[in-house]
Parts: C-alpha cells; sequence; structure tokens
C-alpha cells in the first residue's frame, strides 16, 4: 500500500468533470481575466469567511503583501511574526520593504501571543502584527482581539492553511485588519494552479486591495499606487468555484475525522501528538507529530518503508534561511528554542481528504509499530 501526502489524481477523478465543464464555459465566454467567474468566486468565499469583502489574487504570496499594503505597511517598520511558516509569510515583509521581527512559538507550533504581547510592550515601536494559524490550527481568537485593542497593533492574519478554521465560533480572518489565503494546490481549498485571496471587513481597504492587484488602477487608466499585476484567472475562478469548493465542507469534516482517529489510534509513547486546545476547531492542514529530533530520521524511514509518505513542515526556521542574509535586517526579539525543536522534530502524517479508511488504519498501524531506536 502507497499513502501519499496529497493524491492529486484521486482529486481529479472526483472534480475531473465539472472542472472540464467549467472550462468549456469559460474558453466559450471570451472573457479571461476579472470577469463575472472571479466576481461569483468572491461572492460564495465572503460567506465562507463570514467576511464582507473577498478579493481574489494570482497566489497566497501577492495576498500577504497586499494585505500588509492595505494596512499601510511601509518600508522601514518592524513587523512581528513567527519563525515557524511557510518562507512566504515572511517573503511578503520583505517586499514591502519592512523588517521581520521573530518571536518564540507556542506549545502546537503557533505563534506564542503571550509573548507578542510581551515584546510589543516593550518595544512600542511595533506597531504591526503577522500571525499564521498554522496547520489549520486557529490562534485563540479572544487573546488576539485583547492583543489588537489593548496595544493598538495592526494585524494581519495569515489564513492560508485555516479556511473554516474557526476559535471558540469565531473564524480565523476575522480580528485582523486585513487576512490573506491561498489556493495552492495542496491546500484546503485547493486550486489547478497558483490563486490566493485578501479577506477584509473594510471598505477602503477591500477597494485598495482590488486596486493594487491590478496595476494599483482605482478605475481604468487611473494608477493611484504602484501595484502588481496579481489578478486570479477566470479558468481557476470557475473551476474553483464550480468544481472545487462544493467539495470544502465534506472534505474538512473528512480531515477532522481522520485527525480525530489519530488522535485516537496512535498510542507510540515515542510519538507525541501536540493537540490544538480545545476552543480551537482546526481544520487540520496538516496533521503535526513530534519526535524526539535524533529519532526523527529513524521514524521517517520506517513509515516510507511502509509506504507512508510523510512531510517536515518546517525543517529551517525563516531567520534561519540564506535569503534573510542578504536581506540584512531582522531580529528574533526572544529566544526560538520552542520553534527550534519544532524544526528539529516535527513530521506530517498524510490527511488529505481523499484518504481510504484502511490507508488511515495502516498509517497509525506504521506509526504504532516503529520502535524508537
Ligand atoms: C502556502 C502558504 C503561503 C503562500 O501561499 P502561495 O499561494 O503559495 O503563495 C503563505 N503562508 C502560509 C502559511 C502558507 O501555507
Amino acid at each position: 500500500m502507497k499513502v501519499e501526502m496529497n493524491d492529486f489524481r484521486r482529486c481529479w477523478d472526483v472534480i475531473g468533470r465539472k472542472a472540464s465543464d467549467s472550462f468549456q464555459r469559460v474558453g466559450a465566454s471570451g472573457w479571461y481575466i476579472l470577469g463575472a467567474e472571479v466576481e461569483q468566486l468572491e461572492l460564495q468565499l465572503r460567506s465562507v469567511w463570514s467576511a464582507k469583502h473577498v478579493v481574489a489574487t494570482g497566489n497566497g504570496l501577492d495576498a500577504l503583501e497586499i494585505a500588509l499594503r492595505c494596512v499601510n505597511v511601509r518600508a522601514g517598520e518592524f513587523v512581528l511574526t513567527t519563525p515557524l511558516s511557510a518562507f512566504a509569510t515572511t517573503l511578503a515583509v520583505t517586499r514591502v520593504g519592512a523588517i521581520p521581527l521573530f518571536v518564540d512559538v507556542d506549545g502546537q507550533g503557533l505563534i506564542d501571543l503571550d509573548q507578542c504581547r510581551d515584546v510589543c510592550r516593550r518595544n512600542p515601536a511595533i506597531r504591526t502584527l503577522l500571525v499564521v494559524h498554522l496547520y489549520g490550527h486557529a490562534l485563540d481568537m479572544d487573546n488576539l482581539r485583547s492583543l489588537r485593542d489593548e496595544l493598538e497593533l495592526r494585524i494581519v492574519e495569515d489564513c492560508a492553511q485555516s479556511i473554516l478554521a474557526t476559535w471558540d465560533g469565531q473564524p480565523t480572518g476575522s480580528v485582523g485588519d486585513c487576512a490573506a489565503t491561498s489556493f495552492y494546490p495542496t491546500k484546503n481549498l485547493g486550486a489547478l494552479g497558483d490563486a490566493g485571496a485578501v479577506i477584509t471587513n473594510h471598505d477602503g481597504r477591500a477597494d485598495h486591495a482590488s486596486a493594487l492587484r491590478h496595476y494599483g488602477q482605482s478605475s481604468t487608466y487611473r494608477h493611484d499606487w504602484i501595484g502588481l499585476n496579481s489578478r486570479l484567472d477566470e479558468i481557476h475562478a470557475a473551476i474553483l468555484r464550480d468544481a472545487i469548493l462544493p467539495h470544502l465542507s465534506a472534505w474538512t469534516a473528512k480531515r477532522r475525522s481522520t485527525a480525530a482517529r489519530y488522535l485516537e489510534e496512535i498510542d507510540n509513547p515515542s510519538v507525541s501528538l501536540p493537540r490544538p486546545p480545545s476552543p480551537s476547531q482546526s481544520v487540520w492542514h496538516l496533521f503535526p507529530v513530534l519526535l524526539s529530533p535524533d529519532n526523527r530520521r529513524s521514524f521517517v524511514q520506517h513509515l516510507a518503508l511502509a509506504g507512508v509518505a510523510t512531510g517536515i513542515h518546517y525543517p529551517r526556521l525563516i531567520p534561519s534561511q540564506r535569503a534573510l542574509e542578504g536581506y540584512g535586517r531582522w531580529y528574533a526579539t526572544t529566544d526560538l528554542l520552542r520553534a527550534d525543536v519544532f524544526a528539529r522534530s516535527e513530521v506530517s502524517l498524510p490527511i488529505h481528504p481523499l484518504l481510504h479508511d484502511e490507508e488511515i488504519t495502516h498509517v497509525v498501524a506504521a506509526v504504532n509499530s516503529w520502535n524508537a531506536p
């Protein structure tokens, strides 16, 4: 048996017919950029995110950059963020010319909001927080809101992994001034290519985001900002809306039931399962487990021999990436010990929504049969 981290061919079996219809419809329409398909998708995504505005973009990185610009983060300013995420989170900060500052993570690997509060209290020059709902776990939205209000911070939420995740019923993306998400194929709502979106409840920021994705135009040939070209194609919008979005809720339920099985059935004492606190209704973009760092390679090899693919999210902390050496200025505001533990000991198990029950059983058996050396 082979268990993949993602099974795009199996996915095509489910969505292919509808996706082909969408392709046919958009092709025949003769309209390929920023038309009715993107508008319809944005409309539906508003209810998915319980947000007033969704502005579709070419990818998640651009959506993050646009979100930072919409809250007026300027070159040279500090942005406090997490060292443990996709590199794109910090890349967005550097693309607006701002200076990333890193704070340690909590026991689940998510940015530690209490440490953020301490750091921001001590450093009033920090005005912006870029948080990530990592692994699909919702951060504590009540804590995030009190942080925002108490310290008057601007908050951008990286929701690339957290579509439909909630904290005590509150969706991710609902506390920040702006949020960004990604429809990269591996994400919980994955397109057949690159795509992303900016999410906001603020009318002015939504207009700004729409302009920024389209050369900074506020109306045709009127350029009020130095914008990007980050338009979402009609074809991708159509496929996302017709062929993929209708599965999101069932696929999320499946991820949750797989996670519940792993949490219940994995009982290898050498494998620890960090679980999000109960108010966090995770959408389990990933299922992280922790080993002792010396044993990680043995664990991964054992699973590979059993035909189970794994991932590591993420093996190198963002501040240790060579790209930031050349960037010049970034700082760690605390030690990054817990983030470092994740980087050295995390392994992600397969949790994509098209896993068969026997495959989940097989993963559990493989994990439980591993003997730590
Ligand atoms: C995938 C991802 C991004 C980047 O999205 P792209 O669409 O690949 O540009 C940003 N942040 C996080 C946390 C991600 O998982």
